[in-house]
């Protein structure tokens, strides 16, 4: 009989989308054409891995989280394999996902040895009663969730070696303002947002934080609602840039906030937070964003920002400079 349920078209699926980043610190003049075609050769394969899951019907939080262990696995990028190093050297990684559906959301702070700290952070959502562990204590779950863990000469590079010393030297030298404080020494934390065809939203954001930091420093990328957020009923956010600055302002939230309370869209909210409040505060960076309904938005008040998209197409676009 016409009109009965089971005649019913099934409910559309939502026009999934995965958006990345790889970070808001890029100084354009300083990147080679090499290195170039390497950073998006690597953005494309995280994108097509986001979009594999989300094709065949994957939830979001797997696209995110597939997409970000493929930078973490990259020496590109300043998060896994390639973090900067803090003043002493070392490697301390932070990371957090979130995912819209339910708004829980885990995250880890300061571990040194997780191969892929977004997995971690996972199993910190999904697997322990918290939200959010440091160090030691995070390193524990990943032992007991047999999560791979590494030595730490599988994270440092030697670029990142050479990173440090310039900057220590300039410092000591007192010639320039401190390296850690301008976009160049940070370029490379990654990030992920997704809708998927369920009309879910995840985000997830993965870091090695800013170079030369003291350790024991965490920044914004495993603070929920400063670095990354997703709801839902808003959207998911993931940011990239000065970490102080991005908890002062509580970037992530501050632009859900506005599409929930104020009704704006989600280009002009995240234009808001990012172009305006934490440009005024002094804060350089950029974020990704996806609404439920597939808008996305991207700015950055840097001079660049590493970001890529892909839909349901299949088609990669990559972009670094401002358009
Ligand atoms: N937001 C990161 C941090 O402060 C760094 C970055 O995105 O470049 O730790």
């Amino acid at each position: 009989m016409p009109g009965r349920s089971q005649d019913k078209p099934a409910k559309p699926a939502a026009p999934f989308v995965l958006v990345i980043h790889g970070g808001a610190g890029v100084v354009t003049t300083e990147l080679t054409p090499e290195r170039e075609a390497a950073v998006r050769a690597t953005l494309e394969q995280a994108l097509r891995a986001g979009h594999a899951v989300l094709e065949k019907g994957g939830a979001s939080l797997d696209a995110v989280i597939a997409a970000i262990k493929i930078l973490e696995d990259s020496p590109l990028f300043n998060a896994g394999k390639g973090a900067v190093l803090t003043a002493e050297g070392t490697v301390e990684m932070d990371a957090s996902v979130m995912d819209g559906a339910t708004r829980k959301a885990g995250a880890v702070a300061g571990v040194k040895h997780v191969k892929n700290p977004i997995e971690l952070a996972r199993m910190v959502m999904e697997k322990t009663p918290h939200v959010l562990l440091a160090g030691e204590g995070a390193e524990v779950v990943a032992k007991q969730h047999g999560l791979p863990l590494m030595p730490p000469d599988y994270f440092i590079t030697e670029p990142r070696r050479q990173q440090l010393k310039r900057v220590q030297e300039q410092e000591k030298s007192g010639k320039k303002k401190a390296q850690h404080e301008t976009n160049a020494e940070r370029t490379g934390t990654v990030g992920a947002v997704a809708l998927d065809q369920h009309g879910n939203l995840a985000a997830g954001t993965s870091t090695g934080g800013m170079v030369n930091k003291k350790f024991g420093r965490v920044g914004d990328s495993p603070i929920i609602g400063a670095g990354n957020y997703a709801d839902n009923r808003t959207c998911a956010v993931s940011g990239t840039g000065h970490g102080e600055f991005f908890i002062r302002s509580v970037v992530a939230y501050d632009i859900a906030a506005l599409m929930e309370y104020k009704g704006l869209s989600l280009a002009a909210a995240a234009d808001e937070v990012v172009m305006k409040k934490l440009k005024a505060l002094g804060g350089s960076g950029g974020v990704i964003a996806v609404d439920g309904k597939g808008n996305i938005a991207m700015p950055f008040n840097s001079e660049g920002m590493y970001r890529g998209v892909i839909r349901a197409d299949g088609r990669p676009t990559i972009a670094i400079r401002k358009e």
